[in-house]
Order: C-alpha cells, then structure tokens, then sequence
C-alpha cells in the first residue's frame, strides 16, 4: 500500500528566515522521486514536515487527501489524527539516529511494540525479517558501536521498513558513508522503489541514482521547486537556469 502526498502552499518560517516559501506539489501513491539542491534549500524541512517533526508555518500537507493538521471543517485535527497520519510516513536520516544502548534487533522492534501495539514475539519475527531484507540477519544482537556506517543505515532502513510505512522519505542516507559502502545502501533503496508498494522520497546527492532510479526530480533552490520534472529530462535537459548552474557545479 502507498499513499499519495499533495502539498498545498506549504510555508515554513524560522524566526526571520522563510525556509520554505509556498511549495505546491503532489505526488501520486507509488512514485519515487528524489530532490536535489543546495545546502540550506529547505530539503529537509520540508522531509521534517512530512515526518511530522515540525509543524508548517502555513499551507496544508494532505496525505491520501487527509489534511495532517486541520480536520474538514478546518479546526485542528487531534493529536490521534496527527498519529494516525504519521504512522503512514516512515523516515531514514543521514546519521543513521540510532539508540545506542539497543541492539541492531532491539532498535528495529522499539516502534512496533511501543507504537504500533505489536507483541514482543510479532515485532521480533517482523524485525528479522526485515533485517534479512537489508542483510543483516546475522548482526540482530550486535550494538550500533559495534556496526559499519553502511549497517548502521541498513539498521535505520529496517527500522522504518518494519512499521510497514506508505511513504518512505531519504534523508540524504549515504552522505555520511565511506564511498565503499555508498552503492550497497543505494541498491536497497532501488529494489524497494522499484516494488511500488511504497511512495518514497529522497534528497540526495547522488546525481546518477537521482537520473538512474527514481522516476522524477524536483530541483530545490531558496525554499521553491524551481524545476519539477522526470529525471532523465531534468538531468539531460534542464530548463530553469539555476538548475543548470547547479548541475555544471555538481557533475
Ligand atoms: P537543506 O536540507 O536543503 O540543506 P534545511 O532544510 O536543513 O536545508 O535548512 C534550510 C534553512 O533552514 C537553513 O538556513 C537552516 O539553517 C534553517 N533551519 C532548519 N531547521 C531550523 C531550525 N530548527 N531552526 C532554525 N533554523 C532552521
Ligand atoms: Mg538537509
């Protein structure tokens, strides 16, 4: 199952500083696609805001065409709505945000026990199963100290795969990795695009995987979608200027 995502003149303001600054977008249940741009464009704001880790400024995030912070009528929606929302969505983050004092196992079977209401038996059969998706049936009693920067990720990959999410977002997942390691974590990534059961978005900087596996780009500049296309024409033709400044810069 994946969800649709439609957002709505999202705004997102820090103080002084618009970090986003209206974006309207819609993305169909089932699409990958990646965004790209520079350092302090709002990428992950907007991936924190889907997440549900802070909340829009103004404009509507709709998921399935719920809205996530207003009921229809357009008074607040409860805190269970909220939730139920955000247990569609699941995240994996650059630095991998794992609990260090619990094992490879223990971190992937923490949110389906304490969130999702899971047995302890059900989340350890569900956690196997999908650290032996991401090749780490062997490491589930090891601690993350113990464990390479490319499983730590599989760990966090695991960990969002086991709340059996719709949408997966990628924040930047191989930036921290020794360059070795960076192909690995991308193949899981593309085999789990490629299956369509979820609707996933990826800020990357990983030009080639961006042209290569997901089915559109959005190139981000100073909080705006400056350019929204499929991801060979966006990278073999790019329209907007900035967009090619950007891409000569990078590739
Ligand atoms: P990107 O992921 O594209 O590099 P970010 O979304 O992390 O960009 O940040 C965009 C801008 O928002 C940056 O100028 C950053 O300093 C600012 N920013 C992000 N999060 C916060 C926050 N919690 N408080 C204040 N400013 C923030
Ligand atoms: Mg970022």
């Amino acid at each position: 199952m994946s969800s649709s995502i439609r957002l709505n003149k999202l705004c997102k303001r820090y103080g002084e500083v618009d970090v986003l600054r209206g974006i309207d977008l819609e993305i169909p249940a089932g699409q990958t696609v990646s965004i790209i741009g520079p350092s302090g464009s709002g990428k992950s704001t907007l991936l924190r805001l889907l997440m549900t880790l802070d909340r829009p400024t103004s404009g509507t995030i709709e998921i399935d065409g719920e809205s996530m912070w207003t009921q229809p009528d357009g008074s607040p929606a409860s805190s269970a709505h909220v939730r139920k929302v955000r247990g569609k969505i699941g995240m994996v983050f650059q630095h991998f945000n794992l609990f260090p004092h619990m094992t490879a196992l223990g971190n992937v079977i923490e949110a389906p026990i304490h969130v999702g209401g899971l047995s302890r038996d059900e989340a350890v059969e569900r956690g196997r199963h999908y650290l032996d998706l991401v090749g780490l049936a062997d490491k589930q009693d090891v601690h993350p100290a113990q464990l390479s920067g490319g499983q730590k990720q599989r760990v966090g990959i695991a960990r969002a795969l086991a709340m059996r999410p719709e949408i997966m977002l990628f924040d930047e997942v191989t930036s921290a990795l020794d360059p070795e390691l960076v192909g690995g974590i991308l193949q899981i990534v593309k085999d789990l695009a490629d299956k369509r059961e979820m609707t996933m978005i990826l800020v990357t900087h990983q030009m080639k995987f961006a042209e290569r596996s997901c089915d559109r780009t959005l190139f981000f500049d100073e909080g705006n979608v400056v350019e929204d296309a499929p991801s060979e024409e966006l990278f073999s033709n790019p329209k907007e200027p900035r967009t090619q400044q950007f891409l000569q810069a990078v590739i």
